[in-house]
C-alpha cells in the first residue's frame, strides 16, 4: 500500500548499530534507567509523544496499510495510550519486592524477597500489520521494567516506521533508547549483538532465525508468531451471531491480524444460515461495495497481494461471496469460499488476508481432529457453541495461545491478561503486568546475619533445611 512516503524512510547505517547497542549497554550499567521515577517519566513522555504526533501516525498508517481512522485509533494509538496509562497506574505495585512464604522465624531472620531486576539492554522487533502497536507495546514493558532498549519497526510499513523513529527520538532519552530502521541487513546486524532479551513479532520462519541468533548468546526470547486460527461452529451454536462476529473479525485490517479467524469448520445443519448471515453482514458493512469503502484497509504490498491471490487461484473450493481484486489498489474483497478438504490451498498456510475458507464437518470429534491436522497450536481458537461441555471438550483437545468463545479477537483486547502463543505460535507473553514480567529477572535475595553462625553450625544441616519445606 505504501505507494508514497510521507516522510523519508531512512535506514540506519549498519556500521552505527554496534556502537549504538554498546552506548545503551553503558547507560544500563550506569543504573540511569533503574529508578522508578525515571521509568515513569519516560513512559509519560512516550504517551505525549504519541498524542502530539497522533495525526501524522494516522496518516502514516493510512499510507502503509490503508488503515481506516477508526481502526488506527482503537487498535494502535488509543491501544498504546491505554497500555501506558495502565502500566503507570500499576508500576510501583509490580516493581515492589515479592514476599516469600516461609515460617515466621526464618522470614524474620533471613528477610527473603524476590527483587524485580531489569534484564539489561533488550531488542524489540515489530511486524508490519500493527506497526505502531507491535513495536511500542513491548517497548512500554521494557521501559517499565528498567531496561534500555532498541526498537526495530517493520520496514514493510515504512511511513509508520519513520514516524515511530521521529516520535521515539523526540520523546525518549537517547542514551537509553534507540530506533534502528531498515530490513534484513540491519536486522541481521542487530542479531549479531548480544542483547539481554529479544522480543520478536512476525512469521515463524524468521522467528527461527531470531531464536537461533539469540541462542548463540544464550539470550532469552519472547516470540510472538502466527498460525491458522480455527473458528469451530458446533451444531448448538447461534449461526447468525457467529457469522456477524466472524465477518467483523475478518475485515478488521483486511484480515491482516495474527489472531484473525483463518478458517471455519461448521456443522452441516448451520451452513445455509451461516452463509446467508455472513453475506448479509458484509453487505451491511459495505453498502456501496467493499472496494469503494474508506473503512477497509488494503494489503500491505504487492508481495502479499500475490501471495494471497495465489492461494485463491489455487483453491478447489467454490467462491460463495466476494473474489473481486485489484492489484493497482492492492484491494482484495472479503471472500467466503466453501472448500471440500483440509488439503485445499487455502489451508496450506496462514492466510493473513480477507479470505475465509469454510469446511463442513459432521460431528464434534471430527471437527477437533480436522482442526488439529490443519495446524497444531494456533495463536487463537474461536469456539461457537451454546453448550459448556462442547466448549470444554474443544479447549481441552486443541491447544492455542488464547481463545474466545462465541466471538473473535476479544481475548487479546484486555490489557490485564497476558497475550502470547504456544508451540508454533510463539513462546512467552506480554501486555500489562505480563510485559513488565517479560522484561525483568526475578532475583531471589536472602540476608544471612553474621550472628547466625553459631546457630547454623548446630542445626543448619537438618532442622533448618527441612523446615523450609514445611
Ligand atoms: P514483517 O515482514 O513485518 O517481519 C517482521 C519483522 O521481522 C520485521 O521487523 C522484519 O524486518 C524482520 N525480519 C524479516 N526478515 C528478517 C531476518 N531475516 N532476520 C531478522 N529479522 C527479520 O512481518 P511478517 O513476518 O510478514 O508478519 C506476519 C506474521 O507475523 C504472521 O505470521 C502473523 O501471524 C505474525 N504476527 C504475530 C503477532 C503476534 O502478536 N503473535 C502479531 C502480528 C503478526
Amino acid at each position: 500500500m505504501a505507494s508514497h512516503l510521507l516522510i523519508p524512510f531512512i535506514s540506519t547505517p549498519v556500521e552505527t548499530i554496534a556502537p549504538t547497542v554498546s552506548r545503551l549497554q553503558s547507560t544500563f550499567t550506569s543504573l540511569k534507567t533503574h529508578p522508578l521515577a525515571y521509568r515513569e517519566e519516560q513512559l509519560r513522555k512516550l504517551y505525549w509523544g504519541i498524542k502530539d504526533n497522533e495525526h501524522q501516525l494516522v496518516q502514516a498508517l493510512k499510507a502503509d496499510l490503508g488503515k481506516p481512522y477508526f481502526e488506527a485509533m482503537i487498535s494502535e494509538i488509543d491501544w498504546i495510550g491505554a497500555e501506558i496509562l495502565y502500566v503507570l497506574k500499576n508500576l510501583r505495585k509490580w516493581a515492589a519486592d515479592d514476599k516469600v512464604d516461609l515460617p515466621f522465624l526464618h522470614r524474620l531472620v533471613l528477610s527473603p524477597r524476590i527483587r524485580k531486576e531489569p534484564m539489561g539492554t533488550v531488542l524489540v522487533i515489530g511486524a508490519f500489520n500493527y506497526p505502531a502497536q507491535l513495536a511500542l507495546v513491548p517497548l512500554i514493558g521494557a521501559i517499565a521494567a528498567g531496561n534500555t532498549a532498541v526498537v526495530k519497526p517493520s520496514e514493510q510499513a515504512p511511513n509508520s516506521a519513520a514516524i515511530i523513529a521521529r516520535i521515539l527520538e523526540g520523546a525518549l532519552d537517547p542514551e537509553a533508547y534507540a530506533v534502528v530502521n531498515g530490513g534484513i541487513p540491519e536486522s541481521t546486524e542487530l542479531l549479531n549483538q548480544k542483547f539481554d532479551k529479544i522480543c520478536y513479532t512476525g512469521n515463524a520462519a524468521v522467528g527461527r532465525i531470531v531464536a537461533t541468533a539469540a541462542a548463540k548468546h544464550l539470550t532469552p526470547v519472547l516470540l510472538e508468531l502466527g498460525g491458522l486460527n480455527p473458528c469451530i461452529i458446533t451444531k448448538s451454536a447461534d449461526a447468525k451471531l457467529a457469522a456477524k462476529r466472524i465477518a467483523w473479525g475478518k475485515v478488521h485490517n483486511l484480515g491482516q491480524i495474527c489472531i484473525g479467524p483463518n478458517y471455519v469448520i461448521i456443522h452441516p445443519s448451520l451452513e445455509a444460515e451461516f452463509v446467508g448471515a455472513f453475506i448479509q453482514t458484509l453487505k451491511k458493512f459495505f453498502p456501496e461495495g467493499a472496494s469503494k469503502s474508506p473503512d477497509l484497509a488494503r494489503v500491505i504490498n504487492k508481495r502479499h497481494y500475490h501471495r494471497i491471490t495465489e492461494l485463491l487461484n489455487n483453491t478447489k473450493g467454490t467462491i460463495l461471496y466476494g473474489g473481486e481484486r485489484d492489484e493497482s489498489r492492492l484491494f482484495i474483497e472479503p471472500t467466503l469460499v466453501k472448500i471440500a478438504s483440509p488439503e485445499d490451498s487455502l489451508l496450506s498456510e496462514e492466510i493473513f488476508g480477507p479470505l475465509l475458507p469454510m469446511l463442513i464437518v459432521e460431528d464434534l470429534d471430527s471437527m477437533i481432529s480436522v482442526a488439529r491436522k490443519i495446524g497444531d497450536c494456533p495463536l487463537a481458537l474461536y469456539i461457537f457453541s451454546a453448550k459448556r461441555e462442547e466448549e470444554e471438550k474443544i479447549l481441552k483437545n486443541i491447544r492455542s495461545g488464547g481463545a474466545t468463545v462465541n466471538d473473535v479477537l476479544f481475548h487479546a483486547a484486555i490489557p490485564s491478561i497476558p497475550f502470547g502463543g504456544v508451540g508454533e505460535s510463539g513462546t512467552g507473553s506480554y501486555r500489562g503486568k505480563a510485559s513488565f514480567d517479560a522484561f525483568v529477572h526475578r532475583r531471589p535475595v536472602v540476608n544471612q546475619p553474621s550472628w547466625m553462625e553459631g546457630q547454623l553450625r548446630v542445626c543448619f544441616a537438618r532442622t533448618l533445611s527441612f523446615s523450609f519445606l514445611v
